[in-house]
């Protein structure tokens, strides 16, 4: 019996079921991966136990000296990974890093240009509810309605017109690469600070996939786990002359005590993805979502943009007579995990809306390539088209079970 089986059944229980789930099933959220058990075990460590408020030979605690060691290595090996002048490894999360990036350098009032979130921005992108949306003036810039590529002539009458103070690129469902020196034009252009939030494809720059926006931008944050596949968390790069004012925003400004189990993972991710064998995975997990793409297209499923050149797709459940929500429902029974998402100019609501969001960073972790992904295609046509029909909807689940034994889940004996 394990320890915590021993101490807490309850959670042992709920954990043994989500084990099962992770083997058993297709993950396909696009914002979501498996982190090696080189990860896991940096974040299960007694690093939780330890204060450490402050930065590396600067702490207001003592018994810092080899979390100092761990935080340096991860800003080192963050720095080198993107070609980074600074990094805050502190911030908990991608929300948190993106805070730290505001607080650094606005005021509340002040007017910020980002991406719209109906079309594939993030909540801290200026949504209404959200920190960002409450305490700045937003302006929205979006994509074409005819090819649903970010429309570069709004974003410049735009920023012509408000004179942001920054101008924010990035999303979470935008299929395509991002051309961050355009973005770092206009920015010039109208004397704005340029901010890009990579969350998404941060693992994808680090493999050389796409284009770096650290070389462009004022500022780069990012979340550590998506296809970057480290521990859940968040960073923060900048140019030198931001260094300052971004690391007393995130210490004392937002944080107390970072999470040092977590800033160690972070470290081995970054390792990890300094290795050579990050660029194919990076290189894979595009390949795949291409193949995928092709697959689903051929099946009469409209993708917005028409495609991809990362590791997303976002695919128009309307064009076969369903909604995201039912999609969505569908594919879970059959052990497919992804999630409902709107579709640039969707006409349906943020709850039920027309499309799902796929991502294959989680599969190609697995060791799945090309073949695979034209079955995981079939499988996602049959259950879509069959989704009000339990009994084929459960043969599907079991084969995927059968076959998803193949892929191992790192961490998962
Ligand atoms: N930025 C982008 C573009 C994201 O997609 C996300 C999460 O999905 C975040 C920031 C926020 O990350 P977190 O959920 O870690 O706060």
């Amino acid at each position: 019996m394990s320890t915590l089986q021993n101490a807490d059944s309850e959670v042992w229980k709920a954990l043994q079921h989500e084990q099962q789930r992770q083997v058993e099933g297709l993950e396909l959220i696009a914002s979501e991966n498996y982190t090696s058990a080189a990860i896991q075990e940096a974040a299960g460590t007694v690093l939780t136990n330890k204060y450490a408020e402050g930065y590396p030979g600067r702490r207001y605690y003592g018994g810092c000296e080899f979390v100092d060691d761990i935080e340096t290595l991860a800003r080192d090996r963050v720095c080198e990974l993107f070609g980074a002048e600074h990094a805050n490894v502190q911030p908990h999360a991608g929300s948190q890093a993106n805070m730290a990036v505001y607080f650094s350098k606005l005021k509340p009032g002040d007017t910020i240009l980002a991406m719209n979130l109906a079309h594939g921005g993030h909540l801290t992108h200026g949504m209404h509810l959200n920190f960002s949306g409450q305490l700045y003036n937003i302006i929205p810039y979006g994509v074409r309605e005819d090819d649903n590529l970010i429309d570069f002539d709004q974003v410049a009458a735009l920023a012509k017109e408000h004179k942001p103070k920054m101008i924010v690129a990035g999303a979470s469902a935008y299929p395509r690469e991002i051309d961050h020196p355009k973005f770092a034009q206009i920015a010039k252009e109208n004397n704005a600070l340029l901010f890009v939030d990579m969350a998404h494809y941060a693992g994808l720059v680090a493999g050389g996939v796409h284009n770096n926006p650290v070389e462009v931008a004022d500022f780069v944050s990012s979340t550590s786990h998506k296809t970057l596949r480290g521990p859940r968390s968040g960073f923060v790069l900048c140019k030198k002359e931001h260094q300052k004012d971004l690391d007393k925003t995130v210490f004392p400004g937002l944080q107390g005590g970072p999470l040092m189990h977590i800033v160690a993972a972070k470290a081995v991710c970054f390792k990890e993805a300094l290795q050579p064998s990050f660029k194919e995975y990076a290189k894979q997990t595009v390949a795949n979502a291409k193949t995928l793409a092709e697959v689903l297209m051929g099946g009469g499923i409209r993708l917005a943009s028409g495609g991809t050149d990362n590791h997303l797709m976002l695919c128009d459940m309307t064009a076969i007579g369903l909604t995201g929500k039912i999609g969505e429902e569908s594919l879970d029974r059959a052990g497919i995990t992804v999630n409902k998402n709107m579709i640039p100019f969707d006409q349906r609501k943020p709850l039920d809306p027309s499309g799902v969001r796929i991502g294959t960073a989680a599969l190609t972790t697995r060791g799945m390539k090309e073949d695979e992904m034209k079955k995981v295609g079939a499988w996602i046509l049959q259950v879509l088209k069959s989704a009000d029909d339990e009994a084929a909807i459960d043969a599907v689940r079991k084969e995927i079970a059968e076959f998803a034994k193949a892929f191992p889940v790192p961490g998962i004996e």
